[in-house]
């Protein structure tokens, strides 16, 4: 379920001491994302910074044909473009939201003010990138030892982490090149996990029926990367999930701070979205 107070929706976001989560939020906006939205573009300047709440989006490497292969994934947990967590202003990937959600956003300059002026948000985002690294040096090992039903379970699980619900709406052809295999692949697999009575599937509407089940079909990248992340950012005193925080979180639930809003929205660069100044929600 996604937390009443989205301040700590996002878990980089939450990671952060009080202080400087609030100083953070107040200068950041609430978007919506669009499906498909490409929000970064590879090797161009970055409009801003954004941490998903809910949905995901793609980083996507040109490939021929008309939508590239995706190559990560970034949800509640993590941030993009990454390039700005290393205060470089280019977008190392094309990003496109691969499932409708919301993110907080920062302009470009504003989070790179914010990123000198935090060394906790520093150390969050370098923990990150380095979690990132990982999961790609694993990405190869999991192409060639895990198979496709396997690797189409992580999948599902983990768009349900990131949707908060068993709810999703995935197609097979995003399924297909989030897993770099064939569209007719996942609808193998897909079929036989219906069959099995462990999801159900039509048109691009699909629900988990059976998690545990699930759980135990998914190939254990699912679970290594779980720990991992946990690991490296709760391996810092950063109060990620803590009582502190919880504590922290009452704290902030009785009004919300006076707030600057961006001049310029970022709304205006991305039609279609719409926003709420991020410190009225803390
Ligand atoms: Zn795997």
């Amino acid at each position: 379920m996604l937390p009443k107070n989205l301040s700590f929706a996002n878990r980089l976001i939450a990671a952060l001491p009080a202080a400087d989560r609030t100083e953070f939020l107040r200068q950041g906006e609430l978007l919506e994302l669009p499906l498909y939205a490409q929000l970064a573009s590879a090797g161009e300047l970055a409009v801003g910074a954004w941490f998903p709440v809910e949905g995901f989006v793609s980083a996507m490497v040109p490939v021929a044909g008309p939508e590239g292969l995706a190559i990560a994934q970034v949800g509640h947990e993590g941030m993009l473009p990454a390039a700005l967590a290393l205060g470089l202003p280019q977008a190392g990937f094309d990003y496109r939201v691969q499932m409708a959600g919301r993110a907080f956003v920062w302009r470009r300059e504003v989070f790179a003010q914010c990123w000198q002026d935090s060394p906790r948000l520093r150390e969050v985002l370098g923990r990150y990138v380095h979690l990132r690294l990982q999961q790609a040096s694993r990405q190869s090992i999991c192409a060639h030892h895990h198979s496709v039903s396997q690797r189409l379970v992580r999948a599902l699980l983990v768009a349900r982490d990131r949707m908060h619900s068993t709810e999703l709406f995935l197609t097979h052809e995003v399924l297909a090149r989030m897993l770099g295999v064939r569209r007719e692949s996942v609808t193998q697999a897909a079929s036989a996990l219906q069959w099995r009575g462990l999801i159900s599937y039509s048109r691009g509407y699909l629900m988990l029926l059976d998690e545990a089940a699930l759980a135990a079909l998914a190939c254990p990248c699912y679970e290594v990367e779980l720990r991992a992340y946990e690991q490296a950012m709760s391996a810092t005193g950063l109060q990620m999930l803590s009582g502190a925080v919880v504590a922290d979180a009452a704290s902030t639930q009785g009004g919300a701070p006076a707030c600057r809003t961006q001049a310029a929205s970022l709304a205006a660069a991305h039609s279609g979205v719409s926003l709420w100044p991020a410190c009225t929600l803390l």
